[in-house]
């Protein structure tokens, strides 16, 4: 069955065909590592995850690339404000290679408690230097670059067709860029970008390397350029982010990739994860206070009701967070593994589908993942599945199986709590009679039966997938 996705360049849902099908190519741009990540952006990272789980459930063999940002990411994408590590190393009083180091742990600590597959590779901005170096080398051989006021800038009218992906005009693409925008007069059009700085109008960074111009460091988009092809090739298949990429860094990695190459199009789908909104709208690291894993984990939530929460909006949608809403999540998710663990007490097992019931469960669902990743009508079929008593156990536990290697909520390895592995025949032939006895509204003796268990050692426990027994402590 062929993939489907909605490739942000033509602003339409194509079929997926890869350069090379033996191996998809995947780059998506990871994390600046001056602060905690907060779930808006773990919200991508978990698209991206869906994706790449998504094309391997689909039969593509994947190679992810994932940067690692930790240096040349000013405060403003357009070239404006302060280096992001170098403004917390300051405010913390600590190196930007302490910053970069505590925050990649924090962030690859949320990444793997969410159950997201590790990238092949994942790549730091500042071991890339040289790459980096030769890439703008590259652009201004071919005539692409200027110098001016000591920087090295991109000049957009180098070429003919900047800004195809955000498909703006200029007067939109200047209203996108944020509020504190201080221009540089350096530039020759407000829409060039710095490849390189030397003089940096911030005061001296800590992150200097020597390079052909001079002293500096590199602007935050050659860097996903020179990353990317390097372990994936002068082209390669799809490349991810969020929404607000498009105006500007994809935009740029765009426009010097294509100039340094001449190869178009660089990259052959271009897909974006939308926005994770709070209850004030946008998500925003510059609030102050802000919603990060370790929050959710302190309030009682698990990483997993937060893939849960995630996995019910489309990628392409808006998602609002409220604590109202991942509670929500959280009795369904609860729910879930409840009837997994029930199956999995009866000695359900994982069995070669062969039922044209399960068949057509199993087809649905693969259908909805590869139209676009279409993850609440996958949801829907689990919960078919889960709820449809034509199904045996087993083909249940398969499908279950089958489909969370999509979803990635660990429903494989949940643990059937050690307490209700009882083997007792005479508790179990009390709670057997006492299920009788409920079915049959003889409260009365339902009662007596559960006080016959608590006097043998056992609590009743009635649970969303049916009676168990606990032995007392
Ligand atoms: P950063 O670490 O700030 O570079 O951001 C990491 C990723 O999170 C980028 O791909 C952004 O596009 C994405 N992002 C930022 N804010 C949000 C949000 N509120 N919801 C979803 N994704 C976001
Ligand atoms: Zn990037």
């Amino acid at each position: 069955m062929p993939v489907s996705l909605y490739n942000t360049m033509s602003r339409s849902v194509e079929k997926f065909e890869p350069i090379d099908d033996k191996e998809v190519g995947l780059y998506t741009c990871g994390p600046t590592v001056y602060n905690y990540a907060h779930i808006g952006n773990l919200r991508t990272y978990l698209f991206e995850d869906l994706l790449k789980r998504a094309l391997v459930f689909s039969g593509y063999s994947v190679k992810h690339v994932m940067n690692i940002t930790d240096v040349g990411h000013l405060t403003g994408d357009g070239d404006e404000g302060e280096d992001k590590l170098e403004k917390m190393a300051q405010k913390t009083k600590r190196s930007v290679w302490d910053i970069a180091e505590y925050y990649s742990k924090a962030f690859f600590s949320d990444f793997n408690q969410l159950g997201m597959i590790a990238p092949d590779i994942t790549c730091k901005a500042t071991d890339h230097i040289p790459h980096m170096i030769a890439l703008i080398e590259r652009l201004e051989e071919r005539g692409h670059t200027y110098v001016s006021g000591g920087n090295v800038y991109f000049s957009i009218d180098s070429i003919d067709d900047y800004g195809k992906l955000a498909k703006l005009d200029l007067e939109s693409l200047r209203t996108a860029v944020r509020e504190d925008v201080t221009q540089d007069t350096n530039k020759k059009n407000s829409k060039d970008f710095v490849l390189w700085f030397t003089k940096s109008k911030f005061g001296e960074q800590s992150m200097m390397w020597d390079s052909p111009w001079g002293r500096g460091f590199p602007g935050w988009h050659i860097e996903c350029s020179a990353m990317s092809m390097h372990y994936l090739g002068e082209q390669f298949d799809i490349h991810c982010g969020g929404i607000d990429a498009i105006p500007v860094h994809h935009t740029n990695e765009i426009a010097q990739s294509e100039a340094a190459t001449g190869k178009k199009p660089w990259v052959k789908y271009w897909l974006h994860g939308e926005f994770l909104l709070d209850e004030t709208g946008k998500m925003s690291k510059s609030k102050g206070e802000f919603l990060t894993l370790e929050l959710l984990k302190k309030k009682g939530y698990a990483p997993m009701d937060y893939r849960f929460f995630c996995l019910g909006g489309h990628y392409r949608s808006q998602l609002k967070f409220s604590f109202a809403t991942l509670d929500t999540a959280v009795t369904a998710r609860k729910n879930v593994c409840d009837r997994v663990i029930a199956l999995k007490r009866e000695g359900s097992r994982a069995i070669e589908l062969k039922g044209r019931k399960a068949l057509d469960y199993k087809e649905a669902f693969t259908e909805h993942i590869q139209n676009d990743l279409n993850t609440p009508r996958c949801l829907a079929d689990l919960w078919g599945v889960l709820k449809d008593d034509e199904l045996s156990s087993d083909e249940k536990y398969s499908l279950v199986l089958i489909f969370d290697q999509v979803f990635g909520l660990g429903l494989a390895t949940l643990q059937v709590p050690e307490e209700k592995i009882i083997d007792d025949p005479e508790a179990l032939a009390l709670l057997k009679k006492r299920t009788e006895a409920k079915q049959a509204k003889d409260w009365a003796l339902a009662d007596r039966l559960r006080s016959e268990l608590d006097a043998l050692g056992y609590l009743v426990k009635d649970t969303a997938s049916g009676p168990s027994l606990e032995k007392k402590m």
